[in-house]
């Protein structure tokens, strides 16, 4: 018998959770409940994958451990741009074929719209702004690289990327003494990620899903022809289950997960707003979403209140001095990116995690071994238009309205182990700091 509890919510500090006007309870499940299908993950991915599924009429449930947007998507930069995977484009070509690959950076634009569409189709504004986005060079040396990725997005993939000298950049707004030149993309735009997942959860509710907050999964076992989702106050049977816990997945649910994915650090500062004569002393006006050309790199964009969001990534572990370090980090780099703005402290500060695989893309598909189960996952910090869309696309493939096969071939990849799994932490700290060195 199903009944519901509401619980407090459990709220990290960021600005997204100051930004939106209310933060609707999800409320736990208790007792026990049955549906055809069963997400675990009420973010992106998981609340996308729910939407179709309810509006195709299927009964859906989603479980989060805390509630609608507490992971990755109520946290992020809201950079809805081109990603989802750490190879570059010449590497996917490498590796998948130039179809493939373009039918994957295709996959990143139809991402992209998909958003854009929903919100002007739901009516929601989500405080967008940034017509494309832009890569700003941090070494002199790395002006040579953009200036031939221009060219080879455009031959390969028809990309009309443009090339921005330092000059244009202090015109056009982009003032920094470590910026030596830009590569802006025509896609890709900001929105604040917490109204996003907050109205697509709505939607989610409107055609019939359910949403259970406070309701972490602790096990998933076969019971008959159907899974069993434990959780703290009851279960759910269902005969499918989607896999979207993504970054903040427990390893154990199921037990095939287990060390197949590497959780890691992206921390957000964002300011109070800022004067006209603070902008302009800094020589930032712009409103495009920027990102620098480092490997482990810092992203940042003027928000529409005129706050400043600055991120970066690199951090692999989550323990107090670890995080208390990653801080450290970013202030430093900020002061030393936008001196005029050194003094300014970060009204501000939070972290959440991002999920990378060992092949470097994502996976959605079917669960190999796990009759039923479904995954979309591992979008390497790049998921506000990627988790998207493959949320939607796996429903599509739940539904059997897609095979497996349609997918680019950089998704079908079901996510192998680790190396060593025990130790992957710590190596990743230590090609962290070969990063870091090189960025220098
Ligand atoms: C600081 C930061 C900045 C980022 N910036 C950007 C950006 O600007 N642009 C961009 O495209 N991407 C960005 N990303 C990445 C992007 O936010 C994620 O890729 C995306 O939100 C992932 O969505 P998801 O639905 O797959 O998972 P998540 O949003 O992480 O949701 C997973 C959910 O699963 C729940 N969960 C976990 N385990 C269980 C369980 N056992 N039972 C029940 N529930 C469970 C969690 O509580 C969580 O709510 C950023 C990420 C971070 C952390």
């Amino acid at each position: 018998m199903l009944q519901t509890r509401n619980e407090p919510r459990r709220t990290i500090g960021s600005y997204w959770e100051a930004s939106v006007p209310v933060l609707k309870p999800d409320r736990q499940l208790i007792g026990n409940a049955t549906f055809e299908v069963a997400i675990i993950g009420a973010g992106f991915a998981g609340l996308s994958a729910a939407l179709k599924l309810a509006q195709s009429g299927v009964s859906v449930c989603v479980l989060d451990a805390e509630h609608v947007g507490y992971g990755a998507s109520g946290r992020n930069g809201g950079f809805c741009c081109l990603g989802g995977t750490k190879l570059d484009e010449r590497q996917l070509i490498r590796k998948f074929g130039l179809e493939e690959a373009r039918k994957f950076v295709a996959y990143q634009v139809a991402g992209i719209n998909l958003v854009a569409h929903r919100l002007d189709s739901w009516g929601v504004h989500a405080d967008r702004h940034s017509k494309g986005e832009i890569y700003l060079a941090h070494r002199l040396k790395d002006i040579e690289s953009l200036r031939s990725n221009a060219a080879f997005l455009k031959e390969n993939f028809g990309i009309k990327a443009s090339l921005l000298s330092r000059d244009e950049l202090q015109e056009e707004g982009y003032g920094g003494p470590g910026f030596y030149g830009g590569l802006r993309m025509p896609y890709g735009f900001a929105l604040n990620p917490m109204a996003y997942v907050q109205a697509l959860a709505e939607q989610v509710r409107r055609a019939g899903g359910r949403i259970f907050g406070k309701s972490p999964v602790t096990g998933l076992t076969r019971d008959g022809d159907r899974w069993h989702l434990e959780t703290e106050h009851g279960f759910v049977r269902a005969r499918k289950v989607v896999l979207a816990a993504n970054g903040y997945a427990n390893e154990n649910v199921p037990k095939w997960l287990h060390g197949r994915t590497m959780p890691v650090m992206s921390s957000i500062q964002v300011t109070r707003p800022l004067s006209d004569a603070e902008l302009s002393a800094q020589g930032w006006t712009t409103d495009t979403m920027a990102s620098d050309t480092r490997v482990l790199l810092h992203y940042f964009r003027l928000l529409p209140d005129r706050r400043f969001l600055f991120g970066t990534r690199g951090g692999v572990f989550e323990n107090a001095p670890a995080l208390a370090a990653m801080q450290k980090r970013a202030r430093a780099d900020f002061r030393e990116m936008f001196p005029a703005w050194a003094d300014i402290e970060p009204e501000y500060s939070w972290h959440g995690h991002v999920c990378l695989s060992r092949s470097l893309t994502p996976f959605v598909g079917a669960v190999p071994g796990l009759d039923g189960v479904y995954a979309a996952m591992g979008w390497h910090g790049s998921g506000v238009a990627m988790a998207s869309i493959s949320g939607e696309k796996l429903a599509g493939l739940i539904l059997g309205k897609l095979r497996a096969q349609d997918l680019p071939l950089p998704l079908q990849r079901p996510f192998r182990k680790f190396p060593l799994p025990a130790l992957r932490k710590l190596y990743l700290q230590g090609a962290y700091w070969w990063y870091g060195y090189q960025d220098r």
